[in-house]
């Protein structure tokens, strides 16, 4: 039977596919150390929980508004106002299931066929299938390792043609962990403007900036603030990946386009996630500052045991939880007679051989590296690295 090409031309997500792998093994009795998914390992805070208990006990079970409940979209708005001084009213605020829907619904709100979105390489995997899904065409800006993954404003100037209509920002970034300096956020909030375009960004580890001084895009101006559609969510921040609350602020003629789409699409996310979602923003914030302070020890620990891998190097993250780790060196090593010729060969080949999980660099736009999660323990973090470290040594 029939199959759309639109469905059809869809990779599944490879961040995905690893992490459900890796759980597979793991349930089936395997030692098996996972640096996939990016979700922290820790449980939800304890007034999250009791949150959803309550909504559950009172009945709070129906059907919300399709775009989310008045309370979670006024948690939102004051987050905003709290941390960066933004003021978004209540339309300006969609509640969607996870901020991976945050940014489809984006992305669908803006792109008519043909439209060319343009997206810095290394990207985070859903990028250019989300846009593909959408009829766009992702355009690649290509940043590098030298210049710590943050793109040349000339290289995005020189993307830019008649069809692009927006430029997505991922920061702090997946896979890379760049944070952007307020001069290069500058420079794309100019280019944004003197070329009319949307600036999606998408800020979902905006509490993961190691040096505490993360800048919000829309902050840069008012006129950036007009055109960016400003996409987060509770899932890494509260540690609430499973309960599927993303959001977004933006004008209100796009919060209202995606409405409309989402009230057919899913209707309202979850009412019982909403109401635990609104603690989450409004509770104490102690959890979050623990959870910021352990990532930062284990970006420090990880950092040194790659680097003191011959084979394997990295710069230093900035933010988020993710190293992007160059394997350029292993490239055409042999494993007996297995010749690693590509980032995939490597993390299967460490996979089975060693029994350690990475996502591979080619599900980012980029071959010579690998990516790990240091969203995991400490213990897990140098277990799993000796295993890394053996495995170089292993090979010829
Ligand atoms: N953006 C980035 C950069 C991500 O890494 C993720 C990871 N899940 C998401 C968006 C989507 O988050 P959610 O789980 O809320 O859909
Ligand atoms: N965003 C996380 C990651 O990149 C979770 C997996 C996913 O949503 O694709 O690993």
């Amino acid at each position: 039977m029939k199959i759309s090409k639109k469905a059809a031309a869809v990779a599944p997500s490879a961040t995905l596919k690893i992490d459900s792998a890796y759980k597979q093994m793991k349930a089936s009795g395997l030692d098996v150390v996972g640096f996939g998914a990016g979700e922290p390992d820790f449980d939800t805070p304890a007034y999250i929980k009791d949150a959803a208990k309550k909504a559950l006990d009172t009945g709070f079970t129906k059907y919300t508004p399709a775009s989310g409940t008045a309370d979670i979209k006024k948690a939102v708005a004051a987050r905003m106002e709290r941390k960066y001084g933004l003021k978004y009213d209540a339309d300006q605020v969609i509640i969607s299931n996870g901020a991976k829907h945050s940014l489809y619904n984006s992305i669908a709100a803006i792109t008519d066929p043909g439209d060319e979105i343009i997206v810095i390489k290394p990207y985070w995997v859903t990028y250019p299938e989300l846009i593909a899904m959408c009829g766009g065409k992702p355009v690649f800006v290509e940043a590098f390792e030298a210049d710590s993954f943050i793109p040349k404003i000339e290289a995005i100037r020189s993307a830019i043609t008649e069809k692009t209509i927006a430029i997505i920002l991922n920061n702090p970034s997946n896979p890379c962990g760049c944070v952007y300096d307020k001069k290069t956020l500058e420079e794309i909030a100019e280019l944004a403007k003197e070329f009319d375009l949307y600036v999606i960004s998408d800020e979902i580890y905006d509490e993961l900036d190691f040096n505490s001084e993360f800048i919000s895009f829309p902050t840069i101006s008012e006129d950036a603030k007009e055109r960016t559609i400003l996409v987060n969510g509770l899932s890494k921040s509260y540690a609430m990946t499973g309960w599927r609350i993303g959001y977004t602020l933006s004008s209100k003629a796009i919060a209202k386009a995606m409405s409309s789409m989402q009230s057919h699409m899913t209707s309202n996310p979850c009412s019982i996630a909403q109401f635990a979602g609104t603690a989450a923003l409004e509770g104490p914030q102690d959890d979050l500052n623990a959870m910021i302070a352990t990532f930062a020890e284990r970006k420090n620990l990880i950092c040194s045991l790659i680097n003191d891998i011959d084979l394997i190097s990295c710069v230093e993250p900035k933010g988020a939880f993710y190293v992007f780790a160059n394997i350029s060196k292993v490239k055409g090593k042999k494993l007996g007679d297995k010749e690693i010729r590509d980032s995939l060969e490597f993390a299967d080949i460490l996979l089975s051989e060693e029994l350690v999980a990475v996502v591979p660099g080619a599900a980012f736009g980029n071959d010579d590296y690998i990516r790990l999660s240091y969203a995991t323990s400490e213990e897990n973090i140098k277990k799993g690295l000796g295993r890394i470290k053996d495995f170089c040594l292993k090979l010829k």
